[in-house]
């Protein structure tokens, strides 16, 4: 496998980053991760967009256009000669001193890895994933905007650890005034009375492109959406609930902390959801 580090494309072995690097020492820099279907990259402006807006709300100076960073993506998916995969692109703040002051670090790095992915097994889109809410509750967003898409995943990571060690796939993350903010790495959707609900940016959640499409079906299909503040116990009463991300794309919840959701089995509306979304991932996508 070929990386794109700084301009250069190396064997996967010598991509190596500085250890003065900022994004390892203090998590100091931003990412995306991106779908590659059949030669097609889905929703490449979106996802740089938000990356450009991740690095303005970090003041981190991005020396490249827009284009040349489409370039780069499909560059290097077809020196990889991927059709379909998992592409990860990653700024860091770069080079500097051990102070946090990122003044020092002069040049920012970007760093494109494209691979093949680990989807969740086919069954869990069958049969449902069961999730749980953990103690670590989602950052402040006051503290850091949710909307940066940042190197610090640590939250995240934490939230992970205690979902596993409980036995689960994925976390419910909670804000610090108890509202739903998301799970560890995927947006969270419920189907309640025919409406369509989801939190809103400002209760934790990041700005998900898996469910800015989900938003764009739900208009088409003309069902009501509602980004309002949702508890727990709305979750648990719910008709429905999915789970959206690049990676998980559309993917039923079953169960959360114990409580059967419905019927306790992939909803129907989610299924008309997933279906919708899979059949515009065929259709739209910049070619390699
Ligand atoms: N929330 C978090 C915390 C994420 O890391 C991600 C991306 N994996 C998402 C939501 C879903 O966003 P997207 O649909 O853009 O992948």
């Amino acid at each position: 496998m070929k990386v794109y580090l700084d301009g250069q494309f190396v064997d996967a072995d010598d991509a190596k980053i500085s250890v003065f690097d900022h994004g390892l020492l203090y998590g100091d820099g931003i990412f995306e991760g991106i779908r590659l279907y059949q030669g097609c990259v889905f929703r490449l402006e979106e996802h740089l967009e938000r990356l450009e807006y991740s690095a303005k709300a970090i003041l981190l100076k991005m020396p490249w256009s827009r284009q040349e960073i489409a370039d780069i993506v499909c560059e290097t998916c077809r020196v990889n000669e991927l059709e379909n995969g998992y592409i990860r692109l990653v700024v860091t703040r770069g080079k500097g001193n051990l102070g946090l002051s990122p003044k020092t670090c002069s040049v920012p790095s970007l760093v494109c890895i494209a691979d093949h992915l680990a989807l969740y097994p086919a069954e869990y889109y069958q049969e449902g994933l069961k999730i749980i809410t953990v103690p670590t509750r989602r950052i402040n967003s006051a503290a850091l905007s949710p909307g940066v898409k940042s190197m610090n995943y640590l939250n995240n990571i934490m939230a992970k650890m205690e979902a596993d060690q409980l036995g689960y796939i994925e976390a419910l993350m909670l804000n610090d005034q108890g509202y739903v903010a998301e799970c560890t790495g995927d947006n969270v959707f419920i189907f309640h009375k025919d409406k369509l609900w989801t939190p809103p940016f400002h209760a934790g959640a990041l700005k998900g492109v898996t469910r800015s499409v989900v938003l764009d079906i739900a208009e088409d299909l003309s069902v009501p959406v509602m980004q309002e503040n949702l508890t727990r116990y709305d979750i648990w009463i719910a008709d429905e609930c999915f789970l959206t991300g690049t990676a998980a794309e559309v993917i039923p919840v079953v169960e959360v902390d114990g409580r059967p959701i419905g019927e306790g089995t992939p909803g129907k509306k989610t299924a008309t959801f997933l279906e919708e979304f899979r059949s515009r991932v065929a259709k739209e996508g910049t070619f390699l």
